[in-house]
């Protein structure tokens, strides 16, 4: 990344008295006794290697002075200012999806979808070999081609970021085992407010597992020198230091190596110490800076880290792997007026000798942790206080405007904690646990033992601006990250090909935290449709994964299909299995580490014990099939002539099987199977009836009723699978849900039309049996059904919304919605239950989708009534995203301005985030083109972790798909370079609704003539070829059926012909 300028190169001498430089600081590239370089040599040097790099276009991110904090004095001006500039156009960031789980509903704003992070930086490899041996040195200096160590590290920026760093890549990045590290004292003083440049001290205590000559750790973006690294054995009663006979520093894998003189011995104890100078940047990881500006337009800064998966190294070096567990003893140096946060409580405060105005905070020593789980925060903000529990000490802190927002949050954060106490039977182990609201975090939320980091839309809820399903979201995400304190903190997996469990984990037991503290929202009930329905269309790909994956920061399988199968398990085992054998995992792991085998020992273990499982049965064999390979199963269920048995068979479910494919492998699955009867409908026993053993293709089942009554296999959906019937069975179902639905369960009538939809949609049922059955919605007065039915039509209003039977599909939904519509009003009513609150919102914004003229009229009037009393916005907190979409979509100039204007004025999260969306929704082209110009563009108002949010919104707009997908084509090389790791998802997004051959060539073109470029995200653009492709294959013989079932049914298209 280009600073603005390379004015850097004057200062690396600079004292106090250029005006900020700390007093008495030199930069001493070079050791300075029993030198390697003379000063001189290394000026030269560095000259000779910036040179060189700018004519070669390559770009040191920063040089900042080496600084030693005995020396410091002027503290406010640490360094110059110009020295570190924060660089133009890399101010906000945004990577991958939040740590919480991704979510997605009609208000779900893009943040769900991996945003990533835009990575402008240019790889910089300064090889040893080129370093040195390209440079005359003086003769002062002495040049060793034999010290094979760069004499200093440069700070350098690799053009790969994590979330984007290959598998194979993270695993060269391992470090060797022959050391364990014991405990860290980090000593950090971040600049806040001065050139954001960080001194640091660490000091390693390790121990020896096997005998090795050299220590390796992990560092990335800090300079450290030489001569300040030094290594003792601790059980050495002389104390004397060891020889470090060498100093490697490896940029590309990000490790510093000390070769030592002698080996180090099994057993025993070293202490490695360095001092180094780290930078408080604008990359949203690691340890970097972040704003605001408070109520009187003051801009303030802040420091706050993310570490997961791989940035503590940024920070401070250290042994950055999950496997390696330590404590950790922080002291973090602020300026009086502000505060610092970690994971443990201060212990004291201490003056910083020599700095009037800072201070030291130092903090209690952790548990033993990951590093990824270490935190620090700098900060103005306020906090509140509960006194909930007695043992652990809650707060939230957010900037002191936005402090009342985060009211909820303390409400139901100690309630959570002290339930999952509970729940897990393991008590939470830090005296406290704060919660902080971040007005800049790249992901959703991070759950950092002890200090919680949320983004602001996550954390603050204001009652009188946002809707329920903003205080949903905060809800959920709380909860998982809670859940995270001991899945994930207490208990480690190894490596990240385990962090499935930890997702898995969390996105199931948020639901279970909800539940507890709003029981009226049924939120277990919506697993279904939120998260399993949602992953079982993603896992229907040939291009799937195992949620077993090598991809590090995890995906949508990772999160959905993980809790899906827990959420399988925790059924399959019974509620009181499943958590006893979780409470014995956490007890015999805690502090420790494990791997996805432990945790099916103990849940075996304390099956056999309850006899939910046959004894020669065991979780890991069912399990296995279900995590270690992609995909799932439909389960056919074939009923005898007399119905009183039933032939039942397993087969992956593919969307679309190709002829050619050329996976080989047989998919077969350990299958819980359950089912309930029509002469004794139970929806409850989700207990396995039959285990489908991953050897059978198919099982019969007797003692079933007579051939006229039904079957419905699955109660509950807990099993992660489909399934499909005889059409005899589809028959009897769709008989009693248009007699009598309500015989079947809420979450079943959900499940049987998703299952219909899908099996429509991949040719295994027929479109008139599925289309038929969805037409007793009417009668249906729960939102379980309907968001299950309406996630579907959204697939079949895509792919015909530009096709001429339209019109006829249009009409078939409106005759099945309106009713709703006219039944749950305009009007919002809070003290309804949410379920009741969140079908309004459905039916409002469907009906305004399908051009209701009373729904149209309504939004634009609504609107018209806010421009007019600009401070008077009295439109429904949960109709606020229809509202604003529909009346921008049919408004001008003047009704956009508007809500850009209140997006700017706006100081609450989610009403920005409502406002930026529905930006996008008008018809206006030059407007949409502005649009998505100003979000490419900085200090446009739009921040670019928004960017693709607005790309999003534009390229999901039907006037705005062809601006979108030109603007990818035109703007490539721009989009690329500063917004590398969106590029995939903006991709997805715009082909989303291609349906034709001529799109699916365009794409794969694009695809082809960008495949270097695209060459780590090879997988998302299978899924996303294999999507259009889906499409296609859909038009073409599918398209047709349906038109001729609307036509059948009194849904035409076509002209009617004059008489
Ligand atoms: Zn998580």
């Amino acid at each position: 990344m280009l600073p603005e300028n390379l004015r850097m190169t004057s200062h690396w001498e600079e004292g106090p008295s250029q005006g900020s430089g700390p007093p008495n600081q030199t930069i001493t590239f070079g050791k300075s006794q029993g030198c390697y370089m003379s000063r001189g040599a290394t000026f030269l040097l560095v000259v000779f290697m910036l040179s060189g790099l700018v004519t070669t276009g390559l770009i040191v991110y920063y040089f900042a002075p080496y600084l030693t904090p005995a020396s410091f004095k002027d503290s406010k001006k640490p360094v110059s200012a110009s020295l570190i500039q924060p660089r133009k156009g890399d101010e906000e960031t945004v990577r991958a999806p939040c740590r919480s789980s991704p979510d997605t509903t009609d208000e779900a704003m893009m943040t769900n979808e991996k945003l990533e992070e835009p990575a402008a930086e240019v790889i910089i490899r300064l090889t040893t070999e080129t370093s040195l041996s390209s440079v005359d040195l003086p003769s002062s200096g002495r040049k060793n081609t034999t010290e094979k160590s760069i004499v200093t590290s440069i700070p350098l920026i690799s053009s790969t970021t994590e979330a984007e760093t290959s598998a194979t890549e993270q695993t060269n990045r391992r470090l060797p085992r022959a050391l364990k590290p014991l405990h860290y004292l980090v000593k950090l003083q971040p600049f806040i407010n001065g050139n954001f440049s960080i001194i640091g001290h660490v000091e390693v205590e390790m121990e020896a597992l096997e005998p090795t000559s050299n220590i390796t750790l992990h560092m990335a973006d800090i300079i450290t020198r030489n001569e300040t690294i030094m290594l003792r054995a601790l059980d050495d009663p002389h104390g004397e230091d060891l020889k470090i006979r060498q100093h490697e520093y490896d940029n590309e894998r990000q490790f510093y190596v000390a070769h030592l003189e002698q080996e180090l011995q099994p057993g025993h104890k070293y202490l490695l110490s360095m001092e180094f100078l780290g930078y408080l940047n604008d990359h949203l990881r690691g340890f970097y800076r972040s704003s605001y500006t408070d109520a009187d337009g003051t801009h303030k800064w802040l420091a706050a880290t993310q570490f997961q998966s791989s940035d503590a190294r940024r920070a401070f070096p250290c042994f950055d792997e999950p496997g390696f567990k330590a404590t950790f003893e922080v002291y973090l140096a602020r300026e009086e007026n502000m505060t610092s946060i970690s994971n443990m409580p201060i212990a004291e405060t201490l003056p910083v000798t020599g700095q009037e105005g800072w201070l030291w905070d130092r903090y209690n020593t952790t548990v033993p942790m990951s590093t990824y789980l270490v935190a620090f925060i700098v900060s103005d903000f306020a906090h509140m206080n509960s006194t909930f529990m007695d043992h652990v000490l809650f707060k939230v802190w957010a900037r002191e405007e936005a402090l009342l927002q985060a009211q909820y949050s303390l409400d139901i954060g100690p309630r959570i904690l002290s339930h999952y106490e509970m729940f897990f039977n393991v008590s939470f182990p830090l005296p406290k646990l704060d919660m902080i609201a971040l007005p800049d975090f790249a992901y959703g939320a991070m759950e950092n033992w002890g200090l919680v980091t949320y983004r602001e839309t996550y954390m603050l809820y204001d009652p009188s601006i946002s809707s329920m399903y903003n205080k949903e979201r905060i809800a959920m995400v709380i909860s998982h990250e809670l859940a995270h304190q001991w899945f994930g903190n207490l208990v480690t997996p190894y490596w990240w090909e385990d962090i499935w469990l930890n997702e898995g984990f969390a996105n199931f037991v948020e639901y279970i935290g909800v539940d507890y503290i709003e029981p009226s929202w049924r939120v277990k009930q919506r697993f279904v449709t939120q998260v399993m329905q949602e992953v079982l269309g993603l896992d229907s790909l040939g291009a799937s994964h195992p949620v077993k994956t090598n991809i590090v920061n995890g995906d949508k399988i990772t999160y959905k299909k993980g809790s899906s199968v827990i959420r399988m398990m925790n059924h399959f085992l019974t509620e009181a299995t499943f958590r006893k054998g979780l409470s014995n995992y956490l007890d015999a792991f805690k502090y420790d580490n494990a791997e996805q085998d432990d945790l099916w020992r103990h849940l075996t273990e304390a099956a056999h014990e309850d006899g939910t499982l046959p004894d020669d049965l065991t979780v890991k064999i069912i399990m296995d099939t279900w995590t270690l390979q992609m995909g799932y199963p439909v389960i056919k269920v074939v009923r005898s002539p007399d119905g009183t048995s039933a032939t039942v068979s397993q087969e992956r479910f593919l969307m679309l099987r190709k002829e050619n494919s050329t996976d080989t492998h047989e998919y077969r699955w350990w299958v819980p199977l359950t089912y309930t009867t029509e002469d004794d409908p139970n929806f409850n026993n989700t207990q396995a009836q039959v285990w489908m053993k991953d050897s059978e293709a198919q099982l019969t089942i007797p003692s079933l009723p007579s051939k006229e009554q039904w079957v419905i296999f699955n109660p509950q959906e807990t099993g992660y699978y489909r399934v499909n019937y005889d059409d005899h069975n589809w028959e009897l179902l769709i008989h009693q849900l248009f007699t009598n639905h309500r015989v079947i369960s809420t979450i079943n009538r959900a499940q049987i039309i998703d299952d219909a939809m899908n099996l429509a949609k991949a040719g295994h049922l027929s479109y008139r049996a599925a289309l038929h059955l969805c037409t007793y919605l009417p009668r249906e007065a729960e939102y379980l059904p309907w968001e299950a039915a309406l996630n579907n039509f959204d697939f079949l209003k895509t792919m015909f919304s530009r096709t001429s039977g339209y019109g006829a599909f249009k009409s078939y939904l409106l005759d099945i919605l309106v009713p709703l519509y006219d039944s749950v009003g305009f009007e919002d009513s809070v003290s309804d239950p949410l379920l009741d609150q969140y079908k309004r919102q459905k039916a409002v914004s469907w009906a305004c989708k399908l051009d209701h003229p009373d729904c149209l009229y309504k939004a634009s009037s609504l609107f018209a009534h806010w421009m007019n009393n600009p401070d008077n916005n009295s439109i429904p907190l949960n109709l606020k995203s229809t509202v604003y979409c529909y009346a921008i979509a049919q408004g001008d100039e003047a009704e956009w301005q508007f809500a850009w204007d209140q997006y700017l004025r706006s100081n609450v999260g989610s009403e920005k985030a409502k406002l930026l969306s529905a930006l996008g929704c008008t018809k206006t082209v030059w407007l949409l083109t502005r649009y998505l110009e100003m979000a490419f563009t900085p200090s446009s108002g739009i921040r670019k972790q928004d960017s693709y949010t607005v790309f999003a919104v534009v390229a999901s707009n039907e006037m705005g798909r062809a601006l979108a997908w030109d603007f990818l084509h035109n703007e490539w090389d721009r989009v690329y370079t500063f917004f590398k790791n969106i590029v995939m998802n903006m991709i997805r997004v715009v082909s989303r609704s291609f349906n034709t051959k001529q799109q699916l060539s365009e794409l794969l073109t694009f695809c082809e003539a960008h495949a270097q470029q695209l060459s780590s995200a090879e997988l998302d653009v299978k899924q996303v070829i294999e999507n259009v492709e889906i499409n296609v294959a859909w038009m073409r013989a599918k398209h047709d059926m349906v038109v001729g079932w609307l036509e059948k049914n009194g849904y035409s298209s076509k002209l009617r012909s004059h008489k």
